[in-house]
């Protein structure tokens, strides 16, 4: 069966609200239907740019698992769904890095926007040292597991999982197609050992790591990496177009 690819933007903490405005409105008449193009705004863009978005997906990147409570500084998803986001990024390796994201909350929020009608975008992806090491598939295979505890084979089949190698991340060396297709296949064969066969053809996996215009076609070749997860690539109008513009 073949899935929709889904390619989007996570801007981190970059753009206010009227350079992310600019921005949905420069892009979203060259959205085409080839492919789920979405951006991941901070949270103040978010309404803004759901309203002025009509062909751009527009995420979060992030959210808290309780729905509301003595939690500073953070956001809940009935918050989210208010806005009407139909994504969310969860575990992004920054946030497991910096912020104390463990496979665990990763799940929690994911469940929790799962019953929202929000789908995850549940990042995985091992440290260099790992990688060096050959502890990829371990590693990778664990946050997937972790991850997905306690959810139904639709929900995960629903579900977009992001193979995210840290030492690919905003470095300039993205990883070979032949090192992303091998571990996103990985992670489709983790799903099918957890939820069988039709889940794991179902579910859509993105690699991230140095994606840009002129690499993301021989990404999207790939037998298992059904989009991409693009930071830096992804802040400039013009290169956001020409990703689109790749995609055929
Ligand atoms: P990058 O970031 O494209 O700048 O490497 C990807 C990500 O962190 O999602």
């Amino acid at each position: 069966m073949s899935r929709k690819p889904i390619i989007v933007g996570n801007w981190k903490m970059n753009k206010t609200v009227a350079e992310a405005v600019e921005f949905i409105n420069t892009v979203d008449p060259h959205v085409t239907d080839k492919a789920t193009f979405g951006v991941a705004t901070s949270f103040l863009a978010l309404d803004a740019s759901v309203k002025n978005a009509k062909n751009l997906i527009v995420a979060a990147q992030n959210c808290h698992f309780e729905d509301k409570g003595a939690f500073t500084g953070e956001v809940s998803v009935p918050m989210l769904a208010e806005l009407g986001l139909k994504y969310c990024i969860v575990g992004h390796s920054e946030r497991r890095q910096m912020f104390g994201d463990t496979n665990e909350t990763v799940n929690k929020k994911a469940r929790r926007l799962i019953a929202e009608g929000i789908t995850p975008i549940m990042c995985c992806g091992e440290t260099l040292e790992q990688f060096e090491a050959g502890e990829t598939e371990n590693v990778v295979r664990t946050q997937v597991r972790e991850g997905l505890v306690g959810m139904c084979p639709k929900c995960v089949s629903n579900l977009v999982i992001a193979y995210e190698p840290i030492w690919a991340i905003g470095t300039g060396k993205s990883a070979t197609k032949e090192i992303a297709n091998a571990t996103c296949g990985i992670v489709r064969s983790e799903v099918e050992n957890l939820f069988g066969a039709e889940t794991a053809t179902k579910v859509r996996i993105q690699y991230g790591g140095s994606v840009k215009p002129e690499n993301i076609k021989e990404y999207m070749a790939e037998e298992h990496i059904d989009g991409a997860l693009i930071g830096g690539a992804s802040l400039k109008a013009d290169s956001f177009i020409a990703i689109i513009n790749a995609i055929d």
